[in-house]
């Protein structure tokens, strides 16, 4: 049943699916199965209801796509890996109110930097700890994580040690082991302060 076209009055609207360019800001999208609502009179085409929702999240995944960036189930995944919420997750790396949260439902596409930054993220705890204390995030919830993922790390340390030394060692191995991976991460911080003075 063709509808009636707001452009040119006739009633010759009806829903089709076609090839579209989208231009998203300084880019053209190409989606191939764009459905939308067409005019055969005078061309008009729009978007109604659902397909609005559609074609957002589209042209979405395409760019997504096209420039390797994380889709929003990886970034959930990430978010949950550390149990942060999603207005925790913004402010843990400056980004505006909701973003972090439009960046999840589809719809809205994280930048390049951004997405760099997450991966970062996903691999690497410590820059987490220091994020955390930068942005003045207090999640007790994603510090317990942190605290779990150290003590994994240390008693797979432990282990090999004990491999390597033998029944019987003369050292408490558990202690060594915790007091080395604290004195990494200080000298890290010192002697990466110390390389930023120089420079
Ligand atoms: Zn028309």
């Amino acid at each position: 049943m063709p509808e009636r076209c707001l452009k040119c009055g006739e009633n010759t609207m009806h829903e089709r699916i076609a090839q579209m360019q989208h231009v998203q800001g300084s880019r053209t999208v190409l989606i191939e199965n764009d459905r939308h609502m067409f005019c055969e009179s005078c061309g008009n085409v729009s978007y109604l209801g659902d397909q609005i929702s559609q074609i957002e999240l589209t042209v979405a995944r395409k760019i997504r796509e096209e420039d390797g960036l994380l889709p929003p189930q990886d970034l959930k995944a990430i978010r949950l890996k550390y149990n942060l919420t999603q207005a925790e997750m913004e402010q843990l790396i400056s980004a505006g109110p909701k973003t972090w949260v439009r960046w999840e439902r589809g719809k809205v596409v994280q930048s390049k930097v951004a997405d760099t930054l997450i991966r970062q993220i996903a691999e690497q705890p410590d820059l987490v700890r220091s994020l955390l204390s930068r942005s003045g995030v207090a999640s007790a919830a994603a510090q317990q994580v942190l605290a779990a993922i150290d003590e994994d790390v240390e008693r797979q340390v432990a282990e090999m040690m004990r491999q390597r030394l033998g029944p019987n060692p003369a050292v408490d191995i558990e202690m060594l082991v915790r007091d080395t991976a604290e004195a990494i991460r200080r000298s890290q911080r010192e002697v990466t302060a110390r390389i930023v003075r120089a420079a």
